[in-house]
């Protein structure tokens, strides 16, 4: 479309609608810049002046006329994209996006758009600045930079990779390193270069495997989707070949010229995830997650954007990318929690990419051993394909599960004599060990064993968490943090004690018992480096670390071959859960955490500790595995007119005070009326009532069907704002919430 600067008249210039970075939940009318000329108007970002202010917005559309008359609507001041930036069909999902969500159309632009681009640069991206030798570097003796260590070091680490290091790899190994850098390059023996932000294409891919028969059934079921929607489910147990069902549908849309988008978990793009990807594609890979630095982040996305990246493999964010010739879209584990947003824009990127394959016309595949509810009831209900991997592949055996009743045993630190035994079999014939505890830290509790005063948290109704390594007492709800006490603030008693484990704590009492193991620990607090991640990893496979401690981080995806013996140390917290999806993640996490066990040539073997070895829950998910525990489950929510079998959408509200949030939500619900076919109930203060210094409630609302439900939320959201209450209170609207705290 072509705008005409020489002829301003009101016949031909269209209107632009704008959306503009602000909570205000609607689209902002600009006359078109006096200069430049656009081939596409919508997609394309704009500066506009928006009260004081001069923004970035996204053209969203364009009209003959506006509301408001011509005179009063204000040109914009640049055309940022001439040529278009955003293709129709992202522009469509986010749109679609905004109107489900109820979230304004402004954000939900800025959280689709690389930071860079919403502070207004360019999308092309030359690369990212990189360092690696020169030849006469290559050719050098390290041992010449002895009396300069710094130089020495990053030396060392430039020569392992021939593609250069980024400013970030270098950072992540090495603290100020750029005089080093400066150094190197002074002396002719390193340069500074663009590198492409792409993962290089293999020029020698590895063949795939010979896929056995329900691999072979599920990838064909997928390749004759091609080109048409169909969602997919795709069900296979823990090792059952599910990557490899992807890799063989992947191959078969690149070879028609289409590009793949994979959705993995946060911390499910592993460098292992990624390796096998490269080995067997001859195609340049974009990843985008949140490791990414805003100038990377860009360039991956632009590759994606002009189709030079056939294959991009990302986190939640990357649904939203715009891919031109998109013919696949594989959602990895598409259980995980982490595809939901827990704030600002709250959107389910597993939902988004259904409506996006759907918008294009395309398959998409849901992969999982332990599906969601909802993919299983779409699946019952028809409107999925089921595609069944039963057994693992290649010569891997499912592993033998059993319960350890913990009752009336003595325990040390936790661990019953029982599992203590099989670890110590298991790690003497040589085989490695992971043990699973969903909690970081030393213990969870500080308490006076004369008094019985408890370490709280100040800010939060929560415990604070014992953590040894640096005497420290932190809130692992607010990130509160100070020294442990030396005497108890109440009695004055010194005899103050831990109570329960954390991670921490069973690593000490593992290096007690097996002082000459190699013991890794994995969880948030020993991975917050950026590489440790990996390299803690690349030890597991390597067998440097025969004894695997983590919480849920190592439960999922992964795949150690080594790995003989899962124990469970804890999970009896999780089997009374207040929220009513506690069971589900519960079951979950069992499933994926035992399918760790056994997945190289030698059979595995789980032992779940519990006080409580009766529970429904375990008994079921024994004898019939996830698929018994997930028909209950259904039939349960169904009862109780529960997601699936029912919808919600969730009102916060928070305010230093618990007054505030409770008055807001009053009003908010005398304002949604009532219909027989929405229920709603609260106000009520929120699981844990007051978190970071702030009181928090919440008003749920149900419904059996979705429409009468995002009915009555377009209805009420625009008025919501000018409530006198909401302006005492920080609130939002969670839609299909994940999470009921
Ligand atoms: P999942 O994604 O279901 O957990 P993977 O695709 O990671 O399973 O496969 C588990 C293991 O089995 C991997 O080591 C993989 O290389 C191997 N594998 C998968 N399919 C085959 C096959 N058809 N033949 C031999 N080995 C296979
Ligand atoms: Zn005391
Ligand atoms: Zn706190």
């Amino acid at each position: 479309m072509n705008t005409n600067p020489q002829n301003p008249s009101a016949a031909v210039t269209p209107v632009l609608r704008v959306a503009v970075p602000t909570p205000l939940p609607r689209l902002f009318d600009y006359l078109p810049p006096t200069r430049g000329e656009a081939k596409a108007l919508p997609g394309a970002r704009v500066r506009v002046p928006f009260g004081r202010r001069s923004v970035t917005g996204v053209v969203v559309e364009t009209a003959a006329t506006s509301e408001l008359p011509r005179e009063r609507l204000k040109p914009a001041s640049a055309l940022l994209d001439p040529d278009g930036l955003l293709p129709a069909d992202t522009l469509e999902l986010l749109r679609w996006a905004a109107d489900y969500y109820q979230h304004p159309v402004g954000e939900v632009m800025a959280t689709a758009l690389p930071v860079l681009l919403r502070q207004g640069e360019a999308p092309e991206v030359p690369g990212v600045e990189s360092w690696s030798l020169t030849d006469e570097g290559r050719a050098t003796d390290p041992a010449t930079l002895a009396r300069a260590p710094r130089q020495q070091q990053l030396f060392a680490l430039l020569k392992q990779q021939t593609r250069g290091l980024t400013a970030d790899e270098i950072g992540a190994e090495l603290d100020s390193w750029r005089p080093a850098a400066k150094a190197l390059v002074d002396k002719g023996l390193a340069d500074r270069r663009l590198r492409d932000c792409l993962l290089a294409a293999t020029d020698s891919p590895t063949p795939a495997p010979d896929l056995n028969e329900h691999q072979a059934a599920a990838a064909d079921a997928i390749c004759a989707a091609l080109g048409g929607f169909t969602p997919l489910l795709v069900e296979g147990v823990t090792g059952s070949g599910k990557t490899e069902v992807y890799l063989a549908a992947i191959d078969a849309a690149l070879a028609t010229g289409q590009q793949v988008l994979v959705l993995v978990p946060e911390i499910g793009l592993t460098p292992q995830l990624l390796a096998r990807f490269r080995a067997r594609f001859a195609v340049p890979i974009a990843v985008m997650h949140s490791g990414l630095n805003d100038r990377e982040r860009l360039c991956a996305w632009n590759m994606a954007r002009t189709g030079r990246a056939p294959i991009v493999i990302g986190t939640r964010s990357a649904v939203f990318t715009p891919l031109p010739r998109l013919g696949l879209i594989v959602v990895d584990e598409e259980h995980d929690a982490s595809f939901k947003q827990q704030d600002g824009f709250r959107y389910h990127a597993r939902d988004l990419a259904l409506v996006r394959a759907r918008n294009v016309g395309i398959p998409v595949v849901l992969g999982s051993a332990t599906p969601s509810l909802e993919s299983l009831a779409n699946a019952e209900r028809g409107l999925y394909t089921r595609l069944h991997l039963p057994s693992r592949a290649g010569t891997a055996r499912p592993p033998r599960v059993r319960l350890l009743d913990l009752r009336a045993q003595q325990l040390d630190e936790g661990l019953s004599p029982a599992l203590l035994q099989a670890v110590g079999q298991t790690l003497a014939v040589g085989e490695q060990v992971l043990l699973f505890l969903n909690r970081r830290g030393y213990a969870p509790t500080l308490l006076c064993h004369e008094c019985g005063w408890v370490a709280d948290c100040q800010r939060c109704d929560a415990h604070m968490t014992y953590h040894a390594r640096g005497q420290r007492l932190r809130c692992h709800h607010c990130g509160a943090e100070r020294a442990v006490n030396r005497q108890c603030p109440d009695c004055g008693s010194t005899d103050l004690r831990t109570l329960g484990q954390g991670t921490e704590r069973l690593e000490a009492a593992l290096r007690r018992h097996f002082p000459d193991t190699g013991i890794v620990r994995i969880d948030r607090d020993t991975t917050r480096r950026k590489h440790a991640m990996a390299e803690k990893l690349a030890g597991v496979h390597s067998g440097e670390h025969q004894l695997l401690i983590g919480t849920q981080m190592l439960a999922k995806g992964h795949d150690f071959p080594g790995v003989t013996l899962v124990g469970l140390i804890d999970i009896d917290q999780g089997l009374f859960s207040a929220d009513f999806r506690g069971a589900e993640r519960m079951a979950q996490l069992i499933v994926q955490v035992a399918g760790r066990a056994g997945r190289g040539e030698k059979p595995g073997e789980v032992i779940i500790q519990t006080h409580h070895p009766d529970h429904p829950l375990l008994l079921t998910l024994l004898e019939g595995g996830y698929r018994a525990f997930a028909t209950q489950a259904l039939a349960e929510r169904r009862a109780a007119g529960l997601p699936p079998h029912g919808h919600l959408a969730l009102f916060r509200a928070e305010a230093p005070g618990p007054e505030a949030p409770a008055s807001f939500l009053q009003a908010v619900r005398d304002h949604l009326g009532s219909t027989g076919e929405v229920s709603v109930l609260g106000p009520i203060p929120a699981p844990m009532e007051k978190r970071a210094g702030r009181y928090r409630a919440q008003l749920l609302l149900m419904a059996r069907e979705r429409r009468p439900l995002h009915a009555m939320l377009r209805a009420v959201m625009p008025t919501l704002a000018e409530l006198p209450e909401a302006r005492r209170v920080r609130w939002s609207l969670d839609v299909d919430p994940q999470e009921m705290f």
